[in-house]
């Protein structure tokens, strides 16, 4: 078989470079894995019509104007403000920590006094790492500041992070602590610096759909590409998995963070008060999604019927996310090396770029793809 561009499974990426392909006239070919498209991002309705993300939520957000754009072709959305409850002792509290949550833990006059603490060090509505606020408690040797960055590093961030990464919070990369800053404020958004959060009006699934409509582009599903690529010949590969797999883990394996997302099922309406509540300290899973709640205005949000998805770390086998230590990045540095001299192949994704990319990066990286 001949094809002018073979795309080797994943998820967003993939559909954005195999769009812009045929809105270029040019054939594709896409060979997935597994028996559906659209990878980890894949969503469909349950029997009581109830929107599931098969493998866990996905919740877009950027500050990327040309990604939002891009998407706005394909999809309505509707706006979607991500708001997380931690369950500390027993309490639950929002996360990112945040003013509200320093009044949730704390009695009223304590809580006053580490508020005017922090305010003497941050502006208002300014965000700061969990790694810099402790580093600044520790150069200030400010008593109150202290308390407060070891409260949160020791209640939210010390164990969940060991938990999902067996990685000290102290060792990893600061870049994935700093995804959930210290808020100082009362905004209790997950993503309190993106402009554009929201969700497909009707699902990802669909929207994906649109975008590879085009007859141009031929999807093999239930495939593995080992199988089938003697026999393609192609002018332009692009590839989306691990690139240790690709290179046959000749200079060794790279880690991954794996996680079992686990759904169950609950015949009531409601299984708790936050569509996502995460446990640092408790169980042996980091967080619960209940999804029903990301579509409020559904007819199905009623019935006595509700779908949770629990997320296991280290369980399951499909490689999720990539652990950027520097043992890693120097393994990965030799097989980008190789990458580099292969010019008829292009090397995309979370796992093919070992990164830990939201969806919005993974769209602006395949956007970037000069085709
Ligand atoms: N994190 C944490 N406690 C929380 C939420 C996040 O320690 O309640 C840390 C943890 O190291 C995590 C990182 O912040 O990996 C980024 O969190 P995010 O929700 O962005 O992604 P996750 O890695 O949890 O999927």
């Amino acid at each position: 078989m001949k094809i002018k561009n073979l795309i080797i499974w994943a998820w967003i990426s993939w559909i954005v470079i195999a769009q812009r392909l045929a809105e270029k006239w040019e054939e594709v070919l896409i060979i997935e894995k597994r028996n559906h498209i659209w990878w980890n991002c894949y969503d469909y309705f349950d029997k009581n019509w109830i929107l599931i993300h098969k493998y866990w939520p996905h919740i877009f957000h950027t500050d990327i104007e040309e990604v939002w754009h891009y998407l706005n072709k394909f999809t309505e959305f509707t706006n979607f403000q991500h708001k997380v409850l931690a369950s500390v002792d027993s309490n639950l509290i929002p996360v990112p920590f945040n003013f509200n949550s320093i009044q949730k833990t704390f009695p009223k006059e304590l809580a006053k006094n580490i508020e005017s603490s922090l305010l003497k060090f941050y502006e208002y509505w300014s965000k700061v790492s969990i790694t810099e606020l402790r580093e600044k408690a520790k150069k200030e040797e400010n008593k109150d500041l202290k308390f407060i960055a070891d409260y949160i590093y020791e209640k939210v961030f010390k164990n969940y992070t060991v938990k999902q990464w067996w990685i000290s919070a102290n060792d990893i990369n600061d870049n994935i602590l700093k995804r959930v800053p210290v808020v100082m404020s009362k905004d209790n958004r997950y993503f309190p610096n993106n402009k554009y959060q929201w969700m497909p009006v009707n699902w990802y699934t669909n929207m994906m759909n649109e975008m590879i409509s085009s007859k141009l582009i031929k999807v093999i599903l239930n495939a593995d590409y080992k199988d089938l690529i003697k026999e393609i010949k192609f002018d332009k590969m692009f590839f989306t998995g691990p690139i240790d797999e690709y290179f046959e883990y000749k200079y060794g394996k790279l880690d991954y963070r794996k996680t079992l997302y686990k759904l169950e099922e609950y015949d009531k309406n409601s299984f708790q008060e936050n569509i996502v509540i995460n446990y640092p300290n408790d169980y042996e899973y980091t967080r619960i999604t209940e999804f029903k709640k990301f579509y409020p205005n559904s007819p199905t949000f009623w019935i006595n019927k509700t779908v949770i998805c629990k997320e296991l770390p280290w369980v399951w086998n499909i490689d999720a996310y990539p652990v950027e230590t520097s043992n890693n990045l120097e393994i990965l540095e030799m097989y980008q090396k190789d990458a580099s001299k292969l010019d008829n192949i292009c090397f995309l994704w979370r796992l093919a770029n070992y990164k830990y990319m939201d969806m919005d990066k993974t769209i602006k990286n395949a956007l970037d793809i000069k085709l």
